[in-house]
């Protein structure tokens, strides 16, 4: 190691020190300075699964790859038990400061081995910038630690401090306040995106989709809305609420095409502490006079992997009651072949960022094609959403992938129109 390590103990104090001579020396040498706080995901549950040494192991594995990426003058140090700053006191621009989270990015992505066993880990960073985004060491700490939250949010890599960010914040409070009266006034309502079986080309069912409908902003996508809900805690009711409504629904669709199947995203902190969602889900299916095997749920695979032991649980246990349970976003969570094998999952369904550009992108098709296998492998159903083309569509089933939605069969519809889009639809071959 070289000097460039300014600690490896966990040290936030010191940091706000060191920042204040390195921003003063730029100032006096009127230079930029860049500040980038790095956190490693899952660190928690890293730590549970690996005990306390091997994680302070790989943390000072950690600390000797980004000494191998950084230049001379850089410094490092580690700022929690799953963070790191880097100070850049000599940069030119927002650019350069980007250049040094994408070659830290590139070095994490080789596994560690730590006793052993190889470990993927994956890293957020926030960048902000002297004397662009903020003067003093503080409020420049604040602004790259919004600038990871805004990358944590928005499940990007990295993010670069915006001004525009304290706007958004004063947004999110406003929604959070707005949120619980759109759900008693009835604003919220679900969308269907129609899902059809690659085999024979007909529909199968469809992903129930929550929308908001606000008189003050028009049509909210949940891009919007559902990261603050996830904040705030009330992604739970919302979606009890959508579970009701979609298993409502579905009670009446049109059977054209035999009995569709319902799919409902379930959010991580109901898979996480509520202990009765084996029962909710039961007592709703009861209501609605739902059979179970007309059900999916959606877990995302990075909620699932975060405590998987738990997860695991309660993923066998609605199987046992004939729920179809399956792993959304499929090859964004960073599940490792060892906790996969033990995934007790009837489907994959993979991420659309790698389905829509399968036939542009050969690393994008490579990863389709092996998440493919793999489910075939463990004798998983797998679905892809995010086709978009026909040619999507074919090639998707040429590698084996059973079901698909996309933009190319249709938008998520409202109630309807959905059952309008059943009624009408003639199948294509492909
Ligand atoms: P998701 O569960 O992965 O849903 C798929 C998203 O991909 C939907 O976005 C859908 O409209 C979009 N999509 C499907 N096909 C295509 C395509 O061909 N091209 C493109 N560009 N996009 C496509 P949407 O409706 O905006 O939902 C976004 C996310 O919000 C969902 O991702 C899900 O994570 C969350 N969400 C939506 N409804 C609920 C809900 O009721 N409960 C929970 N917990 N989360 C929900
Ligand atoms: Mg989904
Ligand atoms: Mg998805």
């Amino acid at each position: 190691m070289t000097d460039k390590i300014l600690s490896l103990r966990p040290n936030r104090s010191s940091l706000n020190r060191y920042l204040a001579s390195y921003i003063r020396m730029a100032h006096d040498h009127d230079r930029q300075l860049g500040l980038l706080v790095m956190q490693v995901k899952r660190g928690q549950e890293f730590s549970a699964l690996f005990g306390h040494n091997r994680t302070e192991a790989l943390l000072e594995n950690l600390a000797e790859r980004l000494d191998e990426v950084c230049r001379r003058d850089d410094r490092i140090m580690r700022t929690g038990d799953f963070e790191f700053a880097l100070i850049l006191p000599d940069i030119m621009n927002e650019g350069h400061a980007v250049l040094a989270a994408h070659k830290v990015l590139r070095a994490l992505t080789t596994p560690f081995e730590i006793d052993g066993n190889s470990i993927s880990i994956g890293v957020q960073i926030g960048i902000a910038l002297f004397p662009d985004h903020a003067a003093k060491p503080d409020t420049l700490m604040q602004h790259a630690a919004l600038a990871l939250n805004t990358a944590a949010n928005t499940n990007q890599s990295y993010a670069v401090y915006t001004a525009a960010a304290p706007d958004e914040i004063s947004d999110a409070w406003d929604i959070e306040s707005e949120l619980d009266a759109a759900m008693q006034n009835g604003e919220m309502e679900i969308y269907y995106q129609p899902k059809i079986n690659l085999r024979g080309g007909l529909p199968c069912g469809a992903e129930a989709l929550l929308r908001w409908q606000s008189p003050r902003r028009g049509l909210v996508p949940p891009s919007m809305f559902i990261p603050i809900a996830l904040r705030t805690g009330q992604l739970k009711a919302l979606t009890w609420s959508a579970l009701n409504m979609a298993l409502q629904h579905a009670a009446s669709w049109p059977t054209r095409f035999g009995p569709l199947t319902v799919a409902v995203n379930i959010s991580p902190s109901l898979l996480e502490d509520d202990s009765t969602l084996v029962s909710r889900v039961a007592d709703a299916m009861a209501i609605w006079g739902t059979k179970p095997n007309r059900l999916t749920l959606e877990i995302t695979e990075s909620a699932v992997m975060r405590h998987p032991e738990v997860s695991f649980d309660t993923i066998r246990e609605l199987k046992t009651r004939g729920v179809a349970v399956s792993i959304d976003d499929f090859g964004t969570g960073y599940s490792s072949l060892a906790n996969f094998k033990s995934i007790p999952a009837s489907e994959l369904k993979i991420d659309k960022s790698f389905v829509m550009n399968i036939l542009e992108d050969k690393a994008d098709a490579g990863i389709v094609r092996t998440i493919v296998d793999l489910a075939q492998a463990f004798d998983l159903q797998v679905a892809a959403e995010g086709a978009e083309s026909l040619e999507i569509l074919k090639t998707l089933k040429s590698m084996g992938c059973h079901y698909a939605q996309g933009f190319y069969i249709s938008q998520p519809l409202p109630p309807q129109e959905f059952a309008q889009f059943i009624n009408e639809y003639t199948p294509e071959t492909f």
